[in-house]
């Protein structure tokens, strides 16, 4: 079996940019993939009490992106397999659907 080593992360994820998880409770989280405890870096909140778009714009998830710039990401993020830096995302060529570029 091969395991792929663990990228630098100095970019922040792309989870992070992607949308918010609304859990059945109600719990607001940062990231989709599995950080579910309460007060966990990654739990933004309840749907109670913070609507998405607080949630989304709050100083807590800019936080958390700013984190990963700083080197000081959350401790879950270190080893997650599912990093993927949102730069590499954005930077992307758009698809060009079978167009020629320049019709
Ligand atoms: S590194 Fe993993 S846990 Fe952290 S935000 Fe990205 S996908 Fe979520």
């Amino acid at each position: 079996m091969m395991i792929r080593p663990l990228r630098p992360r100095t970019f922040p994820c792309f989870a992070l940019c992607a949308g918010l998880t609304v859990r059945p409770d109600g719990r607001v989280l940062a990231c989709m993939c599995r950080d579910r405890e309460e007060g966990s870096d990654l739990c933004l909140g309840d749907t109670a009490r913070v609507s998405l778009q607080e949630a989304w714009h709050s100083g807590a998830m800019q936080r958390l992106r700013q984190r990963f710039v700083d080197g000081d990401l959350p401790g879950i993020c270190r080893e997650c397999r599912h990093y993927s830096p949102a730069a590499s995302h954005l930077l992307a060529p758009p698809p060009s659907h079978g167009v020629p570029p320049g019709q």
